[in-house]
């Protein structure tokens, strides 16, 4: 998965430890087995769904001696956008990359990329 040359350890373990502190981690968020609502926000700490009423974490089997985290039974990845472009926007070769079709005059009349349209002109205006 990773390109040639790469300088992240080969263990996914070891490379994880690399990265989460890069800010590009994923969040897991706990959703209802239906898919009716997310565990997220004001509903964070809720047992049950809101909807179906399904309960939110897979029953434990009792008589067991340790505590054992609740596991949910179902949990949406979702991976921050925000923080992945304040990263880009760090290093001054990426943010030129992220800039290029605001700075860039391009060709008058031609339609080569969509903000060359109306609507991109538009959306720049608002
Ligand atoms: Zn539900």
């Amino acid at each position: 998965m990773l390109p040639k040359g790469h300088k992240l350890p080969d263990s996914f373990y070891a490379s994880k430890k690399v990265v989460t502190p890069l800010g590009l981690g994923l969040q897991k968020i706990d959703a209802c087995e239906n898919d009716c609502m997310l565990f997220w926000k004001d509903d964070e700490d809720l047992q049950k769904c809101k909807i179906c009423h399904h309960p939110r974490f897979k029953p434990r089997k009792l008589g067991g001696k340790k505590k054992h985290k609740s596991i949910p039974f179902k949990q949406l990845s979702y991976l921050p956008l925000t923080p992945r472009l304040q990263r880009l926007y760090t290093s001054q070769t990426t943010a030129e990359h992220m800039r290029w079709h605001k700075e860039d005059p391009g060709e008058e009349g031609k339609l080569c990329h969509p903000r060359d349209g109306e609507a991109w002109k538009h959306f720049d205006c608002s």
